[in-house]
C-alpha cells in the first residue's frame, strides 16, 4: 500500500506553534458557532474589533478598507481592498456555516399523557443518518421573533447547569420491530422526537404540554404561537473535544464546514495589505441545496460585488461587474470525506484524500459521470500548485469516493456560472454529518495555509 506522506513529518517550531494556534482557536470557535447565525456573531465581533466596518454605510472604498456585509444575520461577506483594487479580479474564498441538524417543526409541542411526557416535532436539516441522532445529547439553539417585534435568542443545553434533550431510541430487548428495517430507517424522520418534559401541570387537558407552555411563558415571555415565528433547532450538546491519545485531532459537531469556514476567516483577518481585493464569504443553506436568500443561489455575491464596485469607483455598470466576476478566482473551501480506515470499499483508494495529508484539492464534484457538479479547468489547478509550492503548502488532491458510489455537490457552480475560475479545496473529514465528526489538527493547519496563500498568490 502506498504511504502517502502527512502533514506532520518535517514540521518546523514556528509551524507547529501556528499549528497549535489554528486549532486552540478553532476548539473555542466551534464551542460558541454551532448554528449559522451564532458563526456570523462570532465572525463580525472579530471584524468590528479589528476596526471593519460595514460596507452599506461606507461612502467609499480605497486600497486598504477593510468591510463586512452582514445579511439577516445568516450569511456574510467581508473583505480588504486590494493595492491594485480590482485590476486583477477579486480573490474569493467561499465556505457555508450551516450544518446538518433537526429543526423543529412550526407546531412544534405537544402532549403525550399516554407516556407522561411532552415532545418535540423536528424536521431534520440537510443529509442525516437519522439513526445517530438518537440516544445523544442534543441542545436547542436558535432565535424566537414574537409578534411585539422581541427576538429571544435561545442556547439551552451548553452550559454545565442546563439540561439537554434526549431522543430515546427504542431498548434492544424489544426492538424486533426495528430488527427488518434497513440501516437508514433504522429510524424514522417522524420517529425523531425529543422528549421536552416529564412533570406535569395543574390542567386536565394536556397537562405536560401546558406545564411547558407556563415555564416558556415564565422564563423567555413566549406563547405557543411564538415558536412558529422563531429558528429553532437541535444540535448537538457540548464543546468539540480533541481526540486521539496524541491529541492529533479534533472530535466536533459541524465539521462540515465550519473547519473551512474558520481557517478561511483566520487566513483572512492574518493578511496584510494584500495586493488584489479578497472576499471571505460564509453561506447559509448549503446542507439543504443553497435556495433561500441566504444560500449561495440568492445574488448575495453580485450585491455585494456592485456595492464594492460603486464605492470603488464612484459609479457601476452592469458590464463592469460581469467582466470583474469573470477575471475573479475562487476558492470553494469545502471539506471532502478523509477515507475511513474500516470502509476503505466506498474509496477509490488510489484517489482518496488521507487524514493529515493536508487540504484536500477535489477538481470535480458531481455523481456517476461527474453529474450536477463543477469542475475546475486544468489551468486553475496548474495555478493552485504553483502558489502552494510557492507558499510551502501540503495540500493532496482527492475525489468524493468510489464512481458510482454516491457523490456531492458544493456551492461551487453557484461561482461558476459567473464563469469564475473556482475550485473545491478543504479538509479531510471522518464521519461528515454524525452529531460528532473528527478533523485532523494538521489538515486545518494546512487549509489555513492553503486560503492564505492564495490570498497572497
Ligand atoms: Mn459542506
Ligand atoms: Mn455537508
Amino acid at each position: 500500500m502506498t504511504s502517502f506522506k502527512t502533514v506532520w513529518e518535517g514540521l518546523a517550531t514556528s509551524e507547529e506553534n501556528e499549528l497549535k494556534s489554528i486549532s486552540d482557536g478553532y476548539l473555542r470557535f466551534l464551542g460558541l458557532a454551532k448554528t449559522e447565525s451564532e458563526a456570523v456573531d462570532f465572525f463580525v465581533n472579530e471584524l468590528t474589533d479589528r476596526g471593519f466596518f460595514d460596507l452599506e454605510s461606507a461612502d467609499r472604498l480605497v486600497p486598504g478598507s477593510k468591510f463586512y456585509l452582514n445579511h439577516i444575520g445568516r450569511t456574510l461577506a467581508a473583505g480588504i481592498i486590494g493595492k491594485n483594487g480590482v485590476k486583477n479580479g477579486l480573490y474569493i474564498i467561499a465556505s457555508h456555516i450551516d450544518s446538518p441538524r433537526l429543526d423543529l417543526k412550526p407546531k412544534p409541542l405537544y402532549d403525550d399523557s399516554e407516556t407522561n411526557t411532552s415532545l418535540l416535532k423536528t424536521n431534520y436539516y440537510g443529509g442525516v443518518k437519522k439513526y445517530q441522532w438518537v440516544n445523544h445529547p442534543l441542545a436547542l439553539h436558535g432565535k424566537i421573533f414574537t409578534k411585539e417585534g422581541n427576538c429571544i435568542k435561545l442556547s439551552i443545553g451548553e452550559s454545565d447547569s442546563d439540561p439537554i434533550f434526549i431522543i430515546p431510541d427504542l431498548l434492544p430487548h424489544l426492538a424486533k420491530m426495528q430488527t427488518d428495517r434497513k440501516l437508514f430507517d433504522g429510524i424514522n424522520a417522524e420517529e425523531l422526537n425529543p422528549i421536552f418534559s416529564s412533570m406535569p401541570g395543574d390542567t386536565k387537558e394536556d397537562k405536560f404540554k401546558n406545564h411547558v407552555l407556563k415555564i416558556l411563558k415564565e422564563r423567555y415571555g413566549i406563547e405557543e404561537e411564538d415558536l412558529a415565528s422563531a429558528d429553532l433547532c437541535l444540535v448537538p450538546a457540548g464543546k468539540a473535544r480533541e481526540s486521539g491519545i496524541d491529541s492529533s485531532m479534533i472530535a466536533g459537531y459541524g465539521h462540515d464546514d465550519k473547519a473551512s469556514a474558520y481557517t478561511s476567516f483566520r487566513a483572512f483577518i492574518d493578511l496584510n495589505d494584500p495586493e488584489d481585493t479578497v472576499l471571505v464569504l460564509f453561506f447559509d443553506k448549503e446542507e439543504i441545496g443553497s435556495q433561500g436568500t441566504s444560500g449561495s443561489q440568492s445574488n448575495f455575491l453580485e450585491f455585494v460585488t456592485s456595492l464594492i464596485l460603486h464605492k470603488l469607483q464612484g459609479r457601476y455598470d452592469h458590464f463592469e461587474l460581469t467582466s470583474l466576476l469573470r477575471r475573479s478566482n475562487v476558492i470553494s473551501s469545502d471539506v471532502n470525506a478523509a477515507m475511513d480506515p474500516s470502509f476503505k470499499g466506498a474509496h477509490d483508494t488510489y484517489n482518496a484524500g488521507r487524514l493529515g495529508s493536508g487540504i484536500i484539492v477535489t477538481k470535480y464534484t458531481g455523481s456517476g459521470g461527474k453529474y450536477g457538479g463543477s469542475e475546475a479547468p486544468a489551468e486553475f489547478v496548474a495555478f493552485l500548485r504553483v502558489i502552494f509550492q510557492k507558499y510551502n503548502v501540503r495540500y493532496q488532491f482527492g475525489t468524493l469516493g468510489k464512481v458510482d458510489e454516491g457523490g456531492g455537490g458544493t456551492i461551487a457552480q453557484d461561482f461558476a456560472r459567473f464563469g469564475m475560475n473556482v475550485i473545491d479545496a478543504g479538509s479531510p473529514v471522518l464521519g461528515m454529518h454524525a452529531p460528532f465528526e473528527l478533523v485532523s489538527k494538521a489538515d486545518l493547519w494546512s487549509c489555513y495555509r492553503a486560503y492564505l496563500a492564495f490570498m497572497k498568490h
